[in-house]
């Protein structure tokens, strides 16, 4: 057994254990140290950066813009960091984050290139136990889970798959050491977010690109622009109104929404020109246009006929056009997560880039020694990229056993329903967090986590101060979680995701059902219920005392 350092007197080597040095990584560390406790984050990466480290396909950008996708706790790291455009590449995303952990002097609480393979609640010592891929074992009074929301890979099942000569991987998964394309003849499988950014770098280089795409996307312009000096001023001038903004936003992002007005109440010419004047990129155009397009079947109908014209002035070939677009009637807009492009469209006017509709025109077979067998002909590759997406939400929290009261684990409990309590706390898991767990909403990432933070260290700092060992996540609460999130689920268009694989719902999985996953109620309105709760004294978690011959044990 591993000893280390501690920072108080628990029973375990840490008071807190994290997995994952990503933005929840980084959060924890901040809002845990204030309590002044010890903690410590493990990550099987060699660097810190989550998502950061992990997504080095070319193109790899946040789809949130720099100055929100950003930690909030300190007024004096959002002045001294300058981002240098409105959607920062991966590096630049990865190099904040060393910032933070460089000014915060966060380093000696990270452990890096350390998997966590197993994890448990020994209840008769009141704590957790975490093993290492090594074999070393560390316990804490509390575990976290900050291992991403969309973290843990999809890998179809492919007949063929280990046959290919070349190099084959999922896009998370491109080599670190870097691959060189150039000249090469490149397959990607997929045509989600991941793609969309991808294919425009990729086609610069390689000798050819051919996308086998099953579903269509609406796909929303980026456009990118660099940070001037004068935006930047304005930007800093006006952090604490960016930060509450966030707070207070229905997808957690400093946008100018609710506006007031609704699609159906506005004639068409006026409608018309109101989505053109605000189709300055980002995700802006859906919150900053009218209040009603992912509630109304009409309006929603009405702004994805919108989108799909736009995407189709931008290919060349109308057949093309065709195929790359979706409209209601296939699924409504938001029932899968819009992709932000960067030049997608484009890249499909290159003689270099080919698209194959693997759903109504070729259907995939194989995969073969030389690359891919559909119905209609063989496409040969020198590198396979299988951007086919990720176990949303719970594939991190299931891929390795997770085990709480009685021995039970997380991914036995949640093969008929992913049932959290906010997506922070799961019952039968005593003196556990996760960190944008199942149930959670789907928001400006860093947005939500920081709020999860603030919870989570609101409530251990009510466990220390009351000398509590003990939190139990209450059966009820989380049932009544659960059936709100499903009953507020079913009242958005969001539902209609189940019928197009989308992963907001586990429907891309290959080992589970979809279900639901998110809170679709407004992440605001879901940071208010955190407070709420917190205000409250935690009404969802049932506190304990050990019993002495308990506390001895766990002291010895
Ligand atoms: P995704 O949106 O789930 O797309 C996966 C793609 O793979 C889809 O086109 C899917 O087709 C296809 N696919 C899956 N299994 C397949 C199979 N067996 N055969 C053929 N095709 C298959 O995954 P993603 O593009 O990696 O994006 C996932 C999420 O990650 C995004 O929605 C976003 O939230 C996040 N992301 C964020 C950023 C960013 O913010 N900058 C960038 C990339 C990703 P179907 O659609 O038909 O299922």
């Amino acid at each position: 057994m591993t000893t280390n350092d501690k920072a108080s007197g628990t029973a375990g080597d840490y008071d807190a254990i994290v997995i994952g040095a990503g933005f929840a990584g980084l959060a924890l560390i901040h809002y845990i140290r204030e309590l002044g406790l010890s903690v410590r984050v493990f990550d099987r990466a060699s660097d810190i950066g989550g998502t950061w480290t992990w997504n080095r396909y070319p193109g790899a950008a946040t789809d949130s813009e720099s100055y929100y996708y950003c930690l909030t706790f300190s007024p004096e790291l959002l002045q001294e960091w300058s981002w240098t455009k409105r959607y920062p590449g991966r590096e630049e995303t990865q190099n904040y984050m060393r910032f933070v952990a460089d000014k915060c002097d966060m380093w000696p609480h990270i452990q890096l290139d350390t998997e966590i393979v197993e994890a448990e609640y020994l209840a008769e010592r009141g704590c957790w136990q975490v093993t290492t891929g090594d074999g070393d074992i560390f316990t804490s009074k509390y575990f976290i889970s900050g291992m991403g929301m969309i973290s843990e890979p999809m890998i179809p099942k492919i007949p063929g798959m280990d046959r290919f000569k070349g190099p084959i991987f999922h896009s998370s998964r491109w080599p670190h050491e870097g691959l060189d394309y150039a000249g090469k003849k490149v397959g990607i499988i997929g045509a989600g977010a991941t793609t969309v950014q991808m294919l425009p770098v990729v086609a610069e280089t390689a000798g050819s690109v051919t996308v086998f795409q099953r579903t269509p996307n609406y796909v929303l312009p980026a456009m990118q622009k660099e940070m001037t000096p004068e935006w930047e001023k304005e930007i800093k001038n006006n952090y604490p109104a960016i930060v509450a903004k966030c707070r207070n936003h229905v997808f957690g992002m400093a946008f100018d929404s609710p506006v007031g007005r609704n699609v159906m109440d506005t004639p068409p010419e006026e409608r018309q020109r109101i989505f053109e004047e605000n189709w300055t990129g980002s995700f802006r155009w859906v919150f900053e246009t009218f209040d009603d397009l992912l509630a109304s079947p009409e309006a929603n109908r009405i702004a994805g006929d919108f989108i799909a014209a736009k995407m189709r002035e931008r290919v060349n070939d109308p057949a093309l056009a065709d195929l790359l677009t979706p409209s209601f009637d296939d699924y409504p807009l938001f029932a899968k997560r819009p992709p932000l492009d960067h030049g997608y469209f484009e890249a499909f006017n290159r003689d270099n880039v080919h698209l194959v509709d693997i759903r109504k025109q070729e259907p995939l077979v194989e995969i073969t020694e030389t690359g891919v067998r559909t119905t209609q002909a063989d496409h040969e590759f020198d590198i396979i990229v299988l951007a086919t997406g990720f176990k949303a939400y719970t594939g991190a929290l299931e891929a390795f056993p997770i085990r709480g009261n009685g021995g039970q684990a997380l991914r036995e409990k949640w093969q008929e329903q992913s049932a959290c309590i906010m997506g922070v706390c799961v019952a039968g898991f005593p003196n556990m967090f996760t960190v944008t767990g199942p149930q959670a909403p789907f928001a400006n990432l860093p947005t939500s986590i920081e709020q999860n933070a603030i919870w989570i260290s609101r409530c251990i700092g009510k466990m220390e101060r009351e000398g509590m060992d003990i939190f139990e996540p209450r059966e009820e609460a989380e049932r009544e979680w659960t059936a709100a999130t499903a009953d507020i689920h079913g009242q958005t268009l969001m539902n209609e995701g189940d019928k197009v694989n989308s992963w907001m719902m586990g429907a891309n999985r290959d080992d589970k059902g979809a279900r639901v996953l998110i809170y679709f109620g407004g992440a605001n309105l879901y940071y208010d219920a955190l407070d709420k709760s917190a205000a409250e004294g935690f009404p969802e978690l049932e506190f304990k005392k050990l019993s002495a011959d308990i506390c001895a044990v766990a002291a010895s």
